[in-house]
């Protein structure tokens, strides 16, 4: 509650909405200003008053928004200052003597020192109709105020009024200005921002210009640089030692083609320009254009060794062989331009396959004779050989084999002369050549033919030696073989040479005789010896056929029974031996009877030879699918497992110890190749002590 010197109600009911007003014009407590304290002063003038005040009635004081006379008094309290009163109705509130007025009574300027006793207020209405405050004049002495200084005073308060409104949208103003300034000033901001990127973007803009500039200067230079490499690259080709094409497109259209390359091709520069398979025809259908194809797609290169190629050269077709590169040119991943370089290997390509073709032939015939070929280095005595080496001595292909245990396989007595050979091949630069037995290691004995030659390093010095070995145990035997036989066969004809020469002489001396028990005796002698020549010259004559291919056969048709009755007289005749003759008795075949005659007897023979204690020779006449099959089996001594392999071999008689057994090794041999000729088969089947059976086969014809 305010203090209240008037004793009545100094608050207006629409005082909240008054001060509302009041407040909005934002005068409260501010300094002093010119204009509303010369209005003050000009009151104080006209109205010859002492003080008068432009006051503001807040919610406990007023403010004296300008004070004339009242020296330097701010505000005063509401309920004491008289413009609470003046702001109570829109009428100008005159109190012409206070001291008459009973509200005034008690109020402290009228009642205290200041002694107020004249008082006119018109107040201060706002545009809306609210009543602010007062100018209002003041004076110690009562006086009349006039109707006239009454209108005077509010035409006043209604200049101070406009004064205030005007202050207010001055403010306003001002205010909005400052928005718009700080709005301006953001603007400003904004733009110099704006500005900022611009100057940079354009600085940028500048330097990338120079940038282009710069590149496009490097790019013409570039492609000048390029056309120049390009013109250095054709030139390079058309230069090149090598022949090389450049293909364009999937097409492989021919860009650029040197000479060396046109000349492979067998073409002139007028194909260049034009497609591959057009420039080209005859390669359809070789690998060329796929493969091209090929690296087009995959833009990988492509490297072709030895590949044979066929072109037309003036309409003759030539055939060569080529390595070439298609290596693929990319731009932006993608495959512009293939070059091919390709060189012609023909030459060098024959001469391999001729080498080749040696070497093949070599290896056949190397193979063919055993031949085991080997390097040994002298130093340290490692060999490397082939298989067929190390198995001419009784070694596997995976076994280590070297020099030392070559001599070690060596028969003792023949290493000395063997290495004396190989010093002087080294001396003299020469071949080697050597036989010598070896042992190997499970025991059996071979022969080996060697020979070898030494090879020299970059020095001269000799450091490697190549030889080459056969094992020619057979053909060693097979000679040896062929020595026994002349010596058998001159021993064997020696016998009844010298047995008949003996009987002719002593014939020679009685030959002027009458005739004797002598002659008679002498006569047979003399025919035994010739028969047992005639057998050994009949042998002879008839490996000789062999051997040199005269063996003609004369071929009939004739029963196996039958000829198997009249065979074998001579031993029917003599009485010894039965001949038991079993199996298909009507079995006939068409073959040389007199050969196969001569085979059956030659096993006949045999088992009476060789097997003189068996009394019944067996032959068995059978047919096997195709085939006749012919057996003669005696019971006597067999033949020992190892021997049978050989006894159809040209010269092998076995061995029989202490017995002497003529013959030359040759009867077998003989029915063999007679067997052969007719397309049979020959064998034996024998175990010791169980007897022997000597078989042969000869086809059968059904239509016979
Ligand atoms: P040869 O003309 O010296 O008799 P062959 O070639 O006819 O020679 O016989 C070769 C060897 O076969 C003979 O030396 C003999 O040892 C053996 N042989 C042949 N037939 C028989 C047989 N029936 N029983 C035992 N050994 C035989």
């Amino acid at each position: 509650m305010i203090e209240n010197t008037f004793g009545m109600n100094i608050i207006p009911e629409n005082d909240s909405e008054r001060l509302v007003a009041l407040n909005r014009y934002r005068i409260m407590d501010t300094p002093s200003e010119a204009s509303f304290d010369n209005m003050a002063k000009l009151c104080t003038q006209i109205f010859s008053v002492p003080v008068s005040l432009v006051s503001l009635v807040d919610a406990e004081r007023v403010f004296f928004k300008a004070n004339a006379g009242m020296g330097n008094a701010r505000e005063a309290n509401r309920g004491k200052s008289l413009c609470a009163l003046a702001v109570l109705h829109p009428e100008i509130t005159v109190f012409e003597d206070a001291l008459k007025e009973p509200c005034l009574i008690a109020n402290p300027n009228v009642a205290g020192d200041f002694g107020l006793r004249f008082y006119a207020g018109a107040p201060l209405i706002t545009h809306d109709g609210f009543l602010i405050g007062t100018l209002c004049i003041i004076d110690q002495q009562p006086r009349v105020f006039t109707e006239k200084e009454s209108r005077i005073l509010a035409g006043m308060a209604t200049a101070v009024m406009d004064q205030i409104e005007l202050r207010s949208s001055a403010l306003e103003e001002i205010e909005n200005h400052q928005v718009t300034n700080g709005l301006l000033s953001e603007q400003k901001e904004e733009m110099q921002a704006v500005n900022e990127e611009l100057i940079t973007t354009n600085e940028e803009l500048i330097s990338s210009n120079k940038e282009l500039q710069t590149s496009q200067e490097q790019l013409i230079s570039l492609n000048r640089q390029l056309a120049d490499s390009e013109a250095r690259f054709r030139n390079l080709i058309k230069q090149s030692p090598v022949a090389i094409a450049i293909l364009q497109g999937r097409e492989m259209r021919i860009d650029c083609a040197n000479d060396v390359i046109l000349r492979i091709w067998g073409k002139d520069d007028s194909v260049v320009g034009k497609n591959l398979a057009v420039a080209l025809p005859e390669i359809k259908g070789q690998p060329f254009l796929d493969l091209l194809d090929e690296v087009y797609t995959s833009g990988k290169a492509y490297f072709g060794k030895e590949v044979m190629l066929s072109v037309v050269e003036n309409g003759i077709s030539k055939h060569m062989y080529v390595n070439f590169t298609y290596q693929p040119f990319e731009v932006e991943g993608i495959t512009k331009d293939i070059m091919v370089v390709a060189s012609d290997v023909t030459a060098q390509v024959e001469a391999r396959i001729a080498v080749e073709d040696v070497n093949q032939r070599l290896q056949i015939a190397m193979d063919a004779s055993k031949l085991g070929s080997t390097e040994v280095n002298l130093a340290d005595g490692v060999m490397e050989s082939t298989a067929q080496f190390k198995a001419n001595y009784g070694y596997r292909e995976d076994e280590t084999f070297n020099y030392p245990d070559l001599f070690e396989t060596m028969f003792p007595e023949h290493r000395e002369r063997v290495r004396k050979l190989v010093q002087e091949a080294i001396a003299t630069n020469t071949v080697y050549r050597a036989e010598y037995p070896v042992t190997w290691r499970d025991g059996s004995v071979h022969w080996i033919s060697a020979h070898g030659r030494p090879r020299y390093d970059e020095n001269g010095k000799v450091n490697r030696m190549v030889g080459m070995t056969a094992d020619i145990t057979e053909s060693k035997l097979f000679e040896q073989r062929k020595d026994d036989f002349l010596s058998i066969a001159s021993h064997e004809l020696k016998t009844p040479v010298t047995s008949l020469k003996a009987s002719l002489q002593l014939l020679d001396r009685i030959k002027h005789k009458p005739n004797s028990a002598m002659h008679i005796k002498l006569i047979e002698q003399s025919n035994r010896s010739m028969a047992k020549m005639s057998v050994l010259v009949d042998d002879l004559l008839n490996m000789n056929r062999m051997s040199e291919g005269q063996l003609k056969l004369k071929k009939t048709t004739f029963t196996l029974s039958e000829m198997l009755n009249l065979c074998c007289n001579h031993v029917r005749v003599e009485g010894r031996y039965e001949l038991v003759i079993s199996g298909d008795m009507d079995l006939r075949i068409y073959a040389d009877e007199h050969r196969i005659d001569q085979v059956v007897v030659n096993f006949v023979n045999n088992a009476v030879k060789y097997a003189p204690d068996s009394m019944k020779i067996f032959l068995n006449i059978e047919k096997i699918t195709g085939y006749a099959k012919i057996s003669v089996r005696d019971e006597g001594p067999g033949i020992a497992s190892h021997i049978l392999p050989h006894l159809f071999d040209r010269y092998y008689r076995v061995n029989h110890e202490g017995q002497s057994y003529s013959g030359l090794g040759l009867g077998l041999y003989i029915c063999s190749e007679i067997i052969k000729r007719h397309e049979g088969r020959i064998g034996v089947e024998s175990e010791l002590n169980h007897g022997s059976t000597f078989w042969f086969t000869i086809p059968v014809n059904e239509q016979q």
